[in-house]
């Protein structure tokens, strides 16, 4: 089959101040390229949209490099191999790798290892589900969890983000770990999937009134919280610290209602909780993880094949929806993964 000859892809126009705006991105094409001797050429057919994608926009020390302005934007995504002068991967092979908000890679050896190329294997996961609870949000919530959560069987697990890529992840393996899971959650969709169709044993709507955390934790929580997995950061933490039990982990995972700020990022006034109950609180980088994350994800294909585990992507279709579709995330309108789907395998 002769190769496409047109790759279109979304690039960085310009550093967003809050939320990020059209005219953020600039929609551009390049000739598709052969692979070199080495290097390979990948066709992607989803994309996954991150929270992350908000930092790795903005200026500044991270820990990964932003991304510069007239770059194609950076994403994690699975494709289909369609040419190749690598010995280990032949056309047909499904892979992830970082392959940017485009339609094709081509990636030299040299590139190889810093994009993350691995091959995928359908029958352990959906395309969908390799971008979630057995890729990258997956490895952070099950690393983040065993490794600084450190879960215990009776323990309480609160999770903020529940219903999300990560959260979803975190609160399935706690309860399977045998911890009571409480999630946190916009709304009484995503409250009653997380409790119903996952088994979380409760879920807090954050959004139904002011007070709904304070009051759903003594509800919930009636002994108290020992591992908070923070997704979203603000006043949700703040409110969490005031229920901690002596020795609780604090996993920091992420902190979305801070991305879009224009004004400083709000920490948490009830730190000396930590204090007060020799409490921790430790910030994670899925990427730390890598080396390990065969053993994450044999762990999960696992529970999903024994029906342990439930997995949900929320797949918006076509490249070019992709600035849209980034917003959904701080808008709450994602209910599950959000993946972007560019073409069909
Ligand atoms: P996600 O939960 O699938 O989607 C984001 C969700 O955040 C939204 O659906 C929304 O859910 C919630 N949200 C948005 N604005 C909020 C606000 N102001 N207050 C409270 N909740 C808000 O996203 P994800 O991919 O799983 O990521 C979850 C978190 O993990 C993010 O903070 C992300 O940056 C972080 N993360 C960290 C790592 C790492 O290595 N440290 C890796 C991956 C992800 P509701 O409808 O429930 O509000």
């Amino acid at each position: 089959m002769p190769l496409p000859t047109t790759n279109h892809q979304i690039r960085l126009a310009a550093r967003p101040v809050g939320l990020p705006q059209a005219s953020d991105w600039s929609h551009t094409t390049a000739p598709v390229t052969e692979p070199v001797e080495g290097g390979l050429l990948i066709k992607t057919l989803a994309l996954s949209i991150d929270p992350a994608m908000r930092g790795w926009m903005n200026e500044g020390k991270s820990y990964i490099a932003p991304v510069g302005i007239g770059e194609v934007m950076r994403a994690g995504g699975v494709g289909q191999v369609i040419a190749s002068r690598h010995p280990d991967y032949a056309v047909g092979d499904m892979v992830s790798a970082g392959l940017g908000v485009q339609e094709y890679l081509a990636l030299a050896p040299s590139d190889i290892a810093r994009s993350g190329l691995t091959k995928i294997d359908l029958r352990m996961g959906s395309l969908s589900q390799w971008l979630n609870v057995l890729g990258m949000p997956g490895m952070t919530g099950y690393f983040g969890l065993m490794d600084v959560g450190q879960p215990r069987a009776g323990e309480t697990l609160v999770v903020s983000g529940a219903a999300g890529a990560v959260g979803q992840t975190v609160g399935q393996v706690a309860k399977i770990k045998g911890c009571r899971v409480v999630g946190i959650a916009g709304g009484q969709a995503k409250c009653d999937w997380v409790v119903q169709e996952l088994g979380f044993d409760a879920c807090i709507d954050y959004k139904a009134s002011p007070s709904a955390v304070r009051e759903g934790l003594k509800t919930h929580c009636p002994k108290g919280v020992d591992i908070y997995f923070d997704n979203v950061g603000g006043d949700i933490l703040d409110t969490v610290l005031t229920r901690i039990n002596r020795k609780a982990r604090i996993v920091i995972c992420g902190a979305i209602s801070q991305y879009n700020n224009t004004t400083p990022v709000k920490g948490p006034a009830n730190y000396l909780s930590l204090l007060v109950n020799r409490a921790r609180m430790e910030g994670i980088v899925v990427f730390d993880y890598a080396d390990r994350y065969a053993v994450g994800v044999a762990e999960m294909a696992g529970y999903l094949r024994e029906g342990r585990m439930k997995s949900k992507e929320d797949i918006v279709i076509g490249l070019d929806q992709f600035p849209t579709t980034l917003l959904k995330l701080f808008q709450g309108e994602n209910f599950g993964k959000l993946v972007l789907q560019v073409a069909e395998a």
